[in-house]
């Protein structure tokens, strides 16, 4: 894999007239605002540009500016000519949207995963970058690309999601200069835009957090905190894909705990495993490559074949050896 520049990348977007711009199955606010944003600055080049997600929209990131161009693919293939993935370390995490592309002339990928292998004829893989909207941030300012308040909320719906609001350690005074430069020049309302974030939630998601903290366990001596949802109690509460994100936050919000994992079952036989690490030393991409999946130290996941209790044994075993590795008492 060759690394590409921004150079390089705006050439392309200049050049070529037809865009499909991608992201990632189960999407997050970095996902979906980062495909809206760069949606948005090809659209007021002028260029024929179609927003695919697996999901569609989110019913909670449906204030995003222009969240109406974000579509479910196509059903069946087609060809395109310049496909570009967003914030996906694998491309078969494009899930459908990969499958609706028949051809492409050319991919782009650009991403901040550092499992991220470096798949496409262009790729920029910033794992410094604690967000694709930075990454894409910096491309539209470096490449000159139409910028405004619309492509600006969606920029900072994807910082202030992948940071946890500004908070994780990837969290630079580059990325609060870029926020700040997205308030200023965007005409942001940080106050609304946060409510609409974080405030705005339906309440099945809080009766989940009180079904997952009756399941919730402490493992070597409180390093590891673990919660789990099956498909029985997800049946029972109603609730949709999208609301257990950042649940996984109230188990790594506990002293003493340095990784924090959930497990959500899914319909398809496989457990959805979700990893969050307070601790560099405790990789936790790492630890999810082994069960195929990937992502960031601080955060990773992956989907592994087998029962709750099966997955959940044999995951919590590879994360007790990893922080005792880690020395960490
Ligand atoms: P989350 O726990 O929020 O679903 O994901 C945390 C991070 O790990 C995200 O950056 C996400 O892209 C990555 N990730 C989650 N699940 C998988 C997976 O099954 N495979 C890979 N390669 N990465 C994953
Ligand atoms: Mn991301």
């Amino acid at each position: 894999m060759t690394a590409s520049t921004f150079d390089q990348i705006g050439k392309v977007l200049r050049e070529h007239q037809q865009f499909v711009v991608l992201s990632h199955v189960r999407p997050d606010g970095d996902a979906l605002g980062s495909q809206l944003a760069l949606g948005l600055s090809l659209q007021q080049l002028g260029k024929d540009v179609r927003i695919w997600n697996e999901e569609g929209m989110l019913e909670k990131y449906s204030f995003l500016p222009r969240a109406e161009l974000l579509r479910k693919p196509p059903p069946t293939a087609e060809h395109v000519d310049v496909a570009i993935a967003l914030d996906t370390a694998i491309q078969n995490r494009l899930g459908t949207a990969l499958t609706a592309i028949g051809s492409a002339n050319i991919w782009i990928n650009i991403d901040h995963h550092l499992s991220n292998p470096g798949y496409g004829d262009l790729v920029i893989i910033d794992s410094s970058a604690p967000a694709t909207g930075e990454i894409l941030f910096n491309l539209i300012k470096s490449q000159g690309l139409p910028f405004d308040h619309e492509i600006a909320e969606n920029l900072y719906a994807a910082i202030s999601t992948d940071t946890g609001s500004f908070q994780y350690s990837q969290t630079t005074a580059r990325t609060l200069e870029i926020a700040a430069e997205l308030v200023r020049n965007g005409h942001l309302d940080v106050g609304k835009i946060s409510q609409q974030l974080y405030e705005n939630y339906p309440p099945r998601r809080l009766e989940l957090l009180r079904e997952l903290l009756r399941t919730m366990r402490f493992i070597e001596r409180g390093r590891i905190a673990t919660f789990s949802l099956s498909l029985k109690t997800a049946a029972e509460l109603n609730v949709i894909p999208e609301d257990n994100e950042g649940l996984i936050d109230h188990l790594r919000a506990v002293r003493g705990v340095i990784v924090a994992v959930f497990f959500e079952q899914l319909s398809d036989g496989k457990v959805r495993v979700s990893m969050r690490s307070k601790d560099e030393r405790v990789d936790v991409c790492a630890i999810c490559q082994k069960f195929s999946g990937g992502g960031h130290t601080l955060a990773a996941g992956a989907r592994v074949g087998g029962t709750l209790a099966e997955v959940e044994q044999k995951v919590l075993e590879e994360t007790g050896e990893a922080v005792k590795r880690a020395c960490i008492s």
